[in-house]
């Protein structure tokens, strides 16, 4: 399973022992000793070892941030999840800025957000044929006579 794990399910006033955690995040328990071994903090003077949530809950999110790829031209950065997201249905609209710059506005298919990132009018060519994109009726002039 290729699944990451969620850090909202480590409850932040709990302790975990390392066979819990396994647990609630259907993993080896060996991944979380590699955790640990990673920086994930522990009380670690006490027998069995316990892992307060939030500490769990920040080290996975910090794990996820480091794990952050760049969008691709046709995905749009989603904050709520934090990864790049092609917008749902493949549809999004462009909100002109200025003649060259304007705004991808979709929403994410995974929290239903509106996700939304700057655009360079001259890259549209990268991204058609990949997302289904609403120009405002004067951009769709420029573009068919480009
Ligand atoms: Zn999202």
């Amino acid at each position: 399973m290729s699944k990451r794990p969620n850090p909202n399910l480590a409850k932040i006033h709990r302790n975990y022992t390392v066979e819990e955690v396994a647990d609630l995040f259907s993993i080896h328990k060996n991944t979380v000793r590699l955790w640990v071994k990673d920086g994930l903090a522990t009380n670690d003077d006490k027998r069995p070892m316990l892992i307060l949530g939030s500490n769990l809950r920040d080290f996975l999110q910090a794990k996820r941030k480091s794990k952050k790829r760049k969008c691709l031209p046709f995905e749009i950065y989603c904050v709520r999840c934090r990864l790049p997201q092609l917008p749902a249905e493949n549809m999004v609209d462009y909100e002109s800025i200025n003649c060259s710059m304007g705004r991808l506005i979709g929403l994410c298919p995974s929290c239903g957000g509106i996700i939304n990132k700057y655009f360079n009018i001259a890259q549209l060519e990268q991204i058609q044929g990949k997302l289904d994109i609403t120009l405002p009726k004067a951009l769709k002039h420029i573009n068919e006579s480009a």
